[in-house]
């Protein structure tokens, strides 16, 4: 039959079929709240904000996650259009009423004529069909269960640990070098994979110290179950004894500082290359459930990152995400069962917009290829595009984390100043760019008048 599947009405399955839909495709979304639950949700209504109610920055200009917004919108998309009707006054945010907001986006799917919604929750990996699987970071445990016996149990994660991500241009190379520990690596790329910020006894002492003080955000209740494996945050390791960090992490052996080849450092802090373009590395080993504030301070204690800015800052949470670098293909079908697409947190996106933005593709993906005209995976200059990319290509498989909208995922704009005395305009450049980009892709997708 030609009906899409969509399994979640969170943000992304509510954006999902709310474009399929319009595109003159029907719809069935299975959602299994309010029968079952999960810890963080509170109500049966779809689309449903879970703790903050911030869509982040609004500016299409000089923010990657408001050019994330113009993009939702210029497709109108639902969540935006219902986003904007529940405003609240934010200053440069988008701040959202959220239950007007989830009662409103409900309503909207409910009332469209291709539309059903279903109650019940969906266990298993259907054999045929069309399907979009976007049931979230809290995604239930049978049907996690049934993800990973497709997927194996490497490729899809229960917790996130993530490491905070650094830009390549904000790092103090006169202070930190590039080397891979005891120069592993066959090629120049794998010898330089690394970089390295060196600690003296005083600069580590210091940096203990304010490790152990800093502001730590707690777990929600029921988040805990099957955490600790493997992913311990950096502070649990530090109060495990002072020396622990110069020992696991922190270890300065099989590195010699090209500044300064007479000292043996004390400590080292290694960052690591994070995706292909090289404009964004992460902090190894620093996974942390310190508050975003205290984070900051701490981090750029580390010499080399004193004026270090910040794609994304480290955070550990329960959350169901695949390896989509190596299951996915670029129009977010299962490499091994292409009639079962993902969206959402689920693809290892990260936050409320990331999560319908991917529904929007996968939405208007599915319905096309429903209808029998293919579309093309969307243009990498736009922030869509550079997300999709990203997470079903530019990533390091082995490494994967779930990730922010950032502009250090976009390809430089050539003929630009570096730093940041150029950033303005830069920012400016790559939203123009993407945005040129994202509409030419639109054009080419024109969705049929939605019937009804
Ligand atoms: P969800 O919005 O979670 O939707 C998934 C839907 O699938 C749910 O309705 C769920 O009930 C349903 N479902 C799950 N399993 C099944 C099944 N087997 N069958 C049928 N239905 C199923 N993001 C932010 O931007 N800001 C924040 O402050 C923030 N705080 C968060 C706090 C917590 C505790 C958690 C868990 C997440 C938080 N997030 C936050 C992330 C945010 O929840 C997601 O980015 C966003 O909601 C993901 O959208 P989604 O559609 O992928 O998943």
């Amino acid at each position: 039959s030609n009906t899409l599947h969509i399994v979640g009405g969170g943000m992304a399955g509510s954006e999902a079929a709310w474009q399929a839909a319009q595109m003159g495709v029907p719809v069935v979304i299975h959602e299994m709240r309010p029968k079952v639950e999960t810890f963080a949700h509170r109500t049966g209504d779809l689309a449903e904000m879970v703790c903050s109610n911030s869509f982040r920055s609004d500016d299409d200009e000089q923010n990657a996650v408001g050019l994330l917004h113009w993009e939702m919108r210029a497709a109108n998309g639902l969540i935006m259009a219902m986003a904007d009707r529940h405003r609240l006054p934010a200053g440069g945010a988008l701040a959202v009423d959220r239950d007007p907001f989830a009662r409103s986006v409900t309503r909207q799917l409910r009332d469209h004529p291709l539309i059903t919604v279903e109650e019940g929750e969906i266990t298993a990996l259907p054999d045929d069909g069309h399907w979009i699987f976007a049931t979230g970071p809290l995604t239930s445990q049978r049907l996690g269960q049934a993800i990973a016996q497709e997927t194996g149990t490497d490729a899809l994660a229960f917790f996130d640990a993530i490491a905070p991500i650094v830009y390549f241009d904000s790092i103090d190379m006169s202070q930190a070098w590039m080397q891979s520990r005891y120069d592993k690596g066959e090629t120049e790329e794998e010898r330089t994979a690394y970089l390295n910020c060196p600690m003296t006894r005083d600069q580590y002492e210091a940096f203990i110290d304010a490790l152990l003080a800093a502001d730590k955000t707690e777990f929600h209740e029921g988040e805990t179950a099957g955490y600790f494996d493997g992913c311990l945050p950096i502070e649990v390791m530090a109060e495990r004894g002072r020396e622990t960090l110069r020992h696991g992490p922190m270890k300065p052996v099989g590195l010699t500082n090209p500044h300064q080849p007479d000292v043996k450092p004390w400590a080292v802090v290694q960052l690591r290359r994070d995706n292909a373009l090289g404009t964004l590395y992460n902090i190894v080993g620093f996974q942390t459930k310190m508050k975003y504030g205290a984070q900051t301070s701490v981090f750029k204690m580390i010499p080399g990152l004193e004026n270090a800015s910040f794609a994304r800052l480290g955070g550990i949470h329960r959350n169901t995400f695949l390896n989509s670098p190596t299951l996915l293909d670029d129009r977010m079908r299962l490499k091994s069962r292409p009639h079962i697409r993902f969206a959402g947190q689920i693809t290892g996106v990260e936050g409320y917009v990331e999560s319908a933005a991917m529904g929007l593709l996968a939405g208007r993906l599915a319905a096309s290829e429903i209808l029998g005209q293919p579309l093309p995976p969307p243009p990498q200059d736009s922030a869509m595009g550079a997300l999709i990319h990203h997470i079903t290509g530019g990533a390091e498989a082995r490494t994967f984390q779930p990730m922010n909208v950032n502009f250090g995922l976009f390809r430089p704009v050539e003929g630009l100043k570096g730093g940041r005395r150029g950033r303005k305009d830069r920012y400016k450049a790559y939203t123009d760019r993407a945005k040129a980009a994202w509409r030419g892709w639109l054009e080419q997708a024109a969705p049929a008048p939605a019937q009804g």
